[in-house]
């Protein structure tokens, strides 16, 4: 078995007998970079090797002599571009960005530094995390490590690509509507997205401030469980950070969910969904349900309106907080144009890709007097109905069990020049960030065209360790852990 294909609990085993260093597991994650990133375009930066192996030696040596290392000594990991790095830059895969680099690093990269992990790179995404694909970058799209003809999902599709291929053990992606949750199941990796408030969004430019959650994407659910551990928890830099206890995620695997009550949504795996998707989730069911797990179904009457719902809001909410890109504080400034609101137009024109003119335009719409009611007022009335529907529905269930996506991942510019199919790819995964609630994407199947299938687990506001749970035993009964695939003779799966 190489180093970049082993996971999160194969590595630290590996680096607690010595078995390898963080020297090697570095070195190995910087050359699969280099081997296979040209044909991925994971990375938008990736960082200096004599640093990062310098950080690696200082842990090995630590360990060496028997000192105190933290839960993430050594593991190389990769952060999404649109959260703070001093001195690696943060792009937002924009152009409106180019050349900024923050003066701080952002809370949760401050912690993972603070538990050992070595940051080897920034990782490329849909423009300020607006897009399913990946394919609305300036530095261009993302290949999906299974079949490089497919998206690998979006927003934080380099992250889900470089954890997939070997290029990272973890990474950080962000999840606004399903951003970190839809490339992990397009990528065949575990993705979470904490509850709202589990994670400090200090650092994290802000796309929809009362969505964004930062989250972490890895190969197996106790690298997944560990990370989210060591960048949890309150901070008096944002005042939306939960001062809830962080609780050690990991929970030993005992076979065994007797009690655990597990509702499916009769929506979830009916119209629009492939049939092998539907069955892939039934499985994972059964094999709860014998597990010890009591399986029944619930109705959320009002997830049909979600993406109405999720789409106003957070369009409306990005029109305000992009509005801060005028060209005077931030990276791009046009040239040749002299009145402040001509450089601020200017900038903009030339700064910002489609798709965030699109979203600026419709939030901006939406949010104008006499629209404000019969738009910005009614999604969020419609938000208010999904909540109650969560609410009542864990009354009676534990956790609730969906796909990912309706689809395994679709080809490169399928839907490109329809940006309403785009945006029904996220239909399962919006309604978890409408409701501030946390959800968990991991592999259960490959479609017949050999494309891994995401199962979602989604569980009420800071019932993180019901998930873990719920996925630890599921991927231990199951073994579904799948392999990173031959991405250097990177083939096409149909
Ligand atoms: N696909 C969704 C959107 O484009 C979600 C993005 C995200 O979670 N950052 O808004």
């Amino acid at each position: 078995m190489k180093l970049h294909e082993l996971t999160f609990s194969e590595i630290r085993h590996g680096l607690s007998t010595g078995t390898f260093s963080a020297h090697d597991l570095v070195e190995s994650a910087l050359d699969r970079i280099e081997s296979v990133d040209s044909s991925l375009n994971a990375f938008i930066r990736v960082r200096d090797r004599e640093n990062a192996l310098a950080e690696a030696d200082e842990i090995d040596a630590v360990r060496v002599r028997g000192g105190k290392l933290g839960p993430l000594a050594g593991i190389p990991v990769a952060v999404k571009d649109n959260i703070s790095t001093r001195g690696l830059g943060t792009t937002c895969a924009s152009r409106i960005l180019a050349g900024y680099d923050p003066p701080y690093d952002a809370t949760a990269v401050e912690r993972l530094r603070n538990a050992g992990a070595i940051v080897v790179g920034k990782t490329n995404l849909d423009e300020f995390a607006m897009g399913s694909s990946n394919e609305n970058s300036a530095y261009g799209p993302v290949r999906n490590p299974w079949d490089s003809n497919r998206v690998p999902g979006g927003s934080s599709g380099g992250s889900a690509a470089a954890v997939a291929a070997g290029e990272a053990v973890l990474a950080l992606g962000t999840d606004t509507g399903g951003s970190v949750r839809q490339p992990a199941g397009f990528c065949g990796i575990v993705g979470v997205k904490p509850s709202y408030g589990r994670v400090s969004r200090y650092g994290l430019v802000a796309f929809a401030s009362s969505f964004d959650q930062i989250g972490t994407m890895s190969r197996d659910v106790e690298g997944a469980a560990e990370f989210l551990t060591a960048i949890s928890g309150s901070d008096h830099r944002d005042a939306t950070a939960s001062d809830v206890d962080v609780q050690q995620y990991t929970s030993p695997v005992t076979g065994d969910l007797r009690g655990v009550r597990i509702g499916i949504p009769q929506e979830s795996i009916g119209e629009g969904v492939d049939r092998e998707i539907a069955e892939a989730v039934q499985g994972a069911a059964d094999a709860m349900r014998s597990l010890g797990a009591d399986v029944d179904t619930l109705s959320l009457e009002h997830s049909k309106y979600a993406i109405a719902s999720y789409y106003l809001i957070a369009d409306a909410e990005a029109s305000s907080n992009l509005a801060r890109y005028d060209g005077v504080k931030y990276g791009h400034r046009a040239s040749g144009v002299g009145e402040l609101d001509e450089i601020i137009a200017k900038t903009r024109s030339e700064g910002f890709g489609p798709e965030v003119k699109r979203r600026i335009m419709l939030g901006t719409y939406a949010l104008a007097a006499g629209y404000y009611d019969d738009y910005y007022l009614r999604a969020q009335r419609v938000r208010s109905l999904i909540v109650d529907d969560f609410t009542r529905a864990f009354e009676r269930f534990d956790a609730i069990l969906t796909p990912t996506s309706p689809t395994p991942a679709f080809r490169l510019g399928e839907h490109v020049d329809d940006p309403l199919a785009m945006y029904l790819s996220d239909i399962f995964t919006v309604p978890a960030n409408l409701a501030g609630i946390a959800a968990l994407s991991m592999p259960c199947g490959l479609s017949g065209a050999g494309l891994p299938i995401g199962l979602q687990i989604t569980v009420d506001r800071f019932v993180e360790p019901t998930m873990f749970r719920i996925a630890r035993e599921y991927e231990a009964a199951l073994d579904l852990r799948l392999r990173a695939p031959d991405v250097n003779g990177m083939g096409q799966c149909g």
